[in-house]
């Protein structure tokens, strides 16, 4: 169904339960999946996040000045995304880390032309350190990169299985949208992505699937265009 994804994987998505720091465990079982995915012929993208190790609006960086915590969200997108490579590299397949912040000594520089090369030679491709600039989210991220190297859908893996009315944790009520626009995100003020990563979807109507990480299986559905999660569309 899609020939090319970026996969957008949140810190807390590598953390399981304890919500800090890497499960090893379940980052390698998440690499077997997205290897998989990757041996059937589609080219893998992947966007990690840092929240499992530090975010720049968290309570701990109340005190610090934004650029610095920022910074150090950053730098805990390159630690998960060295846990994510190693891991897929276990599985054999060919990956490789390209940061928008450089360390030349630890992976590549993002440079799109060279991303895009190492995606038609069948490497998965991890895009770290976000956009690079601080006041930005990972999932603004994962939306410009897939604009940039022209994916044709961006996935975002999450805890639930799509996008509610309401949060489903805390109302029985809420009721799950298969499709929704972003528009409609925007007006009922859902909490779907932070709404810079949502209005450059939107204006660059690039699609969008929102589906659970927890059920294994789900990365390989979800390419192979089942109707699981929520598509979003503008
Ligand atoms: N961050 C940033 N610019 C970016 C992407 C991320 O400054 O382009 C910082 C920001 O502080 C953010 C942290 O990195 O809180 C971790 O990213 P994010 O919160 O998006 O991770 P996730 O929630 O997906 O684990």
């Amino acid at each position: 169904m899609y020939k090319r994804v970026v996969l957008k994987l949140s810190g807390e998505a590598l953390a399981a339960g304890r919500g800090f720091g890497v499960d090893v465990t379940l980052v390698h079982s998440i690499a077997r999946e997205i290897a998989e995915v990757n041996a059937s012929g589609v080219e893998v993208a992947i966007v990690v996040g840092g929240g499992n190790f530090f975010r720049g609006v968290a309570e701990q960086a109340k005190e610090m000045d934004r650029v610095s915590a920022d910074n150090m969200g950053m730098l805990a997108t390159v630690i998960n995304s060295l846990a994510v490579q190693d891991a897929i590299e276990k599985t054999g397949t060919h990956c490789r880390v390209m940061s928008a912040i450089q360390m030349h000594q630890v992976c590549e520089p993002y440079i799109r032309r060279r991303a895009v090369r190492h995606l038609e030679k069948g490497r998965i491709v991890i895009f770290a350190a976000g956009t690079g600039n601080p006041y930005f989210s990972t999932d603004t991220a994962a939306s410009l990169r897939a604009m940039e190297i022209k994916a044709d859908v961006l996935m975002k893996a999450t805890k639930v299985d799509g996008i509610y009315s309401a949060d489903p944790m805390l109302d029985k009520t809420a009721t799950k949208f298969d499709e929704i626009t972003y528009a409609e995100i925007m007006q009922r003020g859902l909490k779907v992505m932070d709404m810079t990563a949502v209005s450059l979807c939107k204006d660059n109507k690039m699609p969008m699937i929102i589906f659970n990480m927890g059920q294994s299986g789900n990365i390989r559905r979800v390419v192979q265009g089942e109707k699981i999660g929520s598509l979003v569309t503008s």
